[in-house]
């Protein structure tokens, strides 16, 4: 099939053995219901991605499927009245890329309700560049400046899964906005790298997942983005100061809690839960507002790499063996 009607995706499709991809070229009377058709141009690779490509945690329940949880692009074709044919749009969350067809490929169908017109200062490129995980990092930094951070704070500011797409991009955004950051990660190769984003000192992903002496630890960090979960985030709760938070992000090294209660009845803590894919609306504007002002574009370049269609097959296994460093662009021109 080729011509006006047709577009390039990633399907993915249910197997004996679990789900394959392949590139195909399918109508636009595939395309699922929406009042907006968006010419899309960039997608980006995220760790959920990498569970949908590979058929875990059951996020997709109907195939075929687009997977991609987020785009960027032009509308071709718009029913609704707040957007318009050459419109730039981006589009994170909502279940996009899991519940529905998602980024990975040329067109998606979309509800305009989801849509974000793409912020001033940034290139769509560089909104994929950010992309899910880094808005995700941005929502962080705002929930743990809600709660009262500050640079002034005593003590520096844990990002643990540091030199994944979330940890990246967090990174960036509080070194440029004056935080002390220590920067947690389990690969050495990567500590150049941290340091080139502005991380402070470096601790290895080990040391911080050994479980704590006793249910509090020494008063170590003035706030956290954890990526992480598992033992780690059991471990750095007992080492907040007083009255600090912590963004709870995501599960990368499992999804259990095992704290105490204590840090929280005896050092006041917070344990702040970031969503970014029911996210109101306001809120992504503001997140997407602060992304263009907060985040430098030479951190955000060297924290990014890019790749066509037929290569995220493989990088969705590499992102879950945690293998990917900061964040990765898929160009659908490639
Ligand atoms: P990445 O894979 O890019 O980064 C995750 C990082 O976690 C890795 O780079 C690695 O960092 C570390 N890691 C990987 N495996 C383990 C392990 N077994 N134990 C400890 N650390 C590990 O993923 P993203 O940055 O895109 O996403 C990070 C997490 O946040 C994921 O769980 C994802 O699902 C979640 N997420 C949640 C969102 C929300 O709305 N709450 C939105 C976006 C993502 P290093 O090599 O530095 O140790």
């Amino acid at each position: 099939m080729t011509g006006q009607d047709s577009f390039t995706t990633l399907l993915l499709e249910e197997t004996e053995d679990g789900v394959s991809a392949s590139i195909k070229e399918l109508g636009e009377s595939a395309l699922p219901e929406g009042d907006v058709t968006v010419a899309v141009q960039y997608s980006s690779l995220n760790y959920k991605d990498g569970m949908v490509l590979n058929g875990l945690g059951k996020l997709v329940r109907t195939y075929p499927h687009v997977p991609g949880v987020d785009l960027a692009g032009t509308v071709m074709q718009s029913d609704s009245p707040n957007y318009k044919a050459g419109d730039e749009v981006i589009l994170t969350g909502w279940r996009v890329g899991e519940a529905h067809w998602g980024g990975y490929a040329t067109r998606a169908r979309v509800k305009s309700d989801w849509l974000v017109p793409k912020p001033a200062g940034l290139s769509l490129k560089e909104c994929m560049a950010i992309g899910t995980a880094g808005f995700t990092a941005m929502l962080a930094v705002m929930a743990l400046e809600d709660h009262g951070l500050t640079p002034d704070a005593d003590g520096e500011v844990l990002v643990t899964g540091a030199a994944g797409g979330v940890g990246s991009v967090a990174v960036s955004i509080l070194a440029h906005l004056g935080y002390e950051i220590t920067a947690s990660t389990g690969r050495d190769e990567t500590h150049a790298y941290l340091k080139d984003l502005g991380a402070t000192s470096i601790i290895d992903r080990a040391e911080l997942a050994a479980p704590p002496r006793g249910p509090l630890g020494k008063e170590r960090w003035s706030g956290a983005i954890d990526n992480v979960a598992g033992s780690t985030l059991t471990s750095l709760l007992a080492s907040l100061g007083y009255g600090a938070s912590c963004a709870a992000v995501g599960l990368a090294g499992g999804p259990k809690l095992d704290s105490t209660v204590i840090p929280f009845l005896l050092r006041s803590v917070n344990l702040l839960g970031i969503d970014s894919v029911m996210c109101p609306t306001a809120r992504r504007i503001d997140a997407w507002t602060r992304l263009a002002r907060d985040l430098p574009r030479n951190k955000l370049l060297a924290a990014t790499h890019t790749a066509g269609l037929a290569d995220v097959p493989e990088l969705g296994g590499r992102i879950l063996r945690g293998q990917v460093r900061g964040r990765t662009v898929i160009d659908l021109s490639l």
